[in-house]
């Protein structure tokens, strides 16, 4: 099989968390584009709804959006039990959804700090917990999950503990589920993107103020688009990438190498 065959996804069903919007929305489309069936997990149903509607018009593959709080595993079983009804098995699972606070460490409520690891990196857990048992009855599957830079670097100017802690909890959560399941057909990587112009940032006065700031320090000069996500997780969700388990792809223009 040649090279662009293997990164091929057809007839492969994946679900993206955090798929409403953003990232999420991004990579799922490729996910679609590359011939997979989607299914958009997201705690935003009308958004998710909206999302699916409109990647099924532009892709024409199966598209279908499912509520869930990743935080909840209530919610989490609920979604893996519609995804095996709608399409009886998860090939690639991407799991995405994050949120960040911005408070000082000393002025952080515990309510807080709670909140950002409940989502970053509970949810994390729940979701590939939830993909990796499905994947490990069928044999197969690759998990993607999406870090930060902010797990390498501590960003400044803006405080964000819990944010940073999380993704870096991410990352040492992916390499144990990659090597727990190696050698049973489960591989689970992860992502670290670098200041992305999405809503995270473009909805939130207090980022877009630091914009420029970033951007004099960022080698390339300008934020990630969301679509500059899109080809490192395809290759990562298919046989392209096989040999490849327990990594983590810093996509950043450069803007932790010094
Ligand atoms: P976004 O805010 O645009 O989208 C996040 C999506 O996640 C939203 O649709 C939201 O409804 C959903 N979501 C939030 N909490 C949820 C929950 N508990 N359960 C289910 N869905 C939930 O953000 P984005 O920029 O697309 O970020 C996606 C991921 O990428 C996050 O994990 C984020 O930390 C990470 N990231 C973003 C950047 C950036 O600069 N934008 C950089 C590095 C990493």
């Amino acid at each position: 099989m040649g090279i662009i065959e293997k990164m091929r996804l057809d007839g492969k069903k994946a679900f993206v968390t955090g798929g409403a919007r953003g990232i999420g929305k991004s990579v799922a489309t490729a996910l679609a584009e590359a011939g997979a069936d989607i299914a958009i997990v997201d705690m935003d149903m009308p958004e998710a709804e909206k999302t699916a509607k409109w990647m099924a018009g532009e892709t024409g593959r199966d598209i279908f959006a499912i509520k869930c709080d990743v935080t909840s595993p209530e919610d989490v079983n609920a979604m893996t039990d519609a995804i095996l009804a709608r399409f009886g098995r998860i090939d690639v699972a991407f799991c995405n959804a994050g949120i960040c606070i911005n408070v000082p460490a000393d002025e952080m409520t515990f309510e807080q700090w709670k909140k950002v690891i409940d989502v970053n990196l509970t949810g994390v857990f729940l979701t590939a917990q939830a993909a990796g048992k499905v994947m490990l009855k069928q044999g197969s599957g690759s998990i993607i999950n999406t870090a930060s830079m902010s797990a390498h670097i501590v960003n400044v100017p803006q405080p964000q503990c819990a944010y940073n802690a999380s993704k870096a909890g991410v990352i040492q959560l992916t390499k144990s589920m990659a090597i727990e399941w190696a050698k049973k057909g489960v591989r689970v990587n992860s992502i670290s993107p670098g200041y992305i112009g999405t809503e995270l940032i473009l909805a939130a006065p207090h980022l877009t103020a630091l914009i420029e700031e970033w951007n004099k320090i960022a080698p390339m000069g300008r934020l990630g688009r969301p679509d500059e996500l899109q080809a490192i997780v395809v290759y990562l969700a298919g046989d392209a990438s096989s040999f490849t388990t327990g990594s983590d792809f810093v996509v950043d223009g450069a803007f932790t190498c010094f």
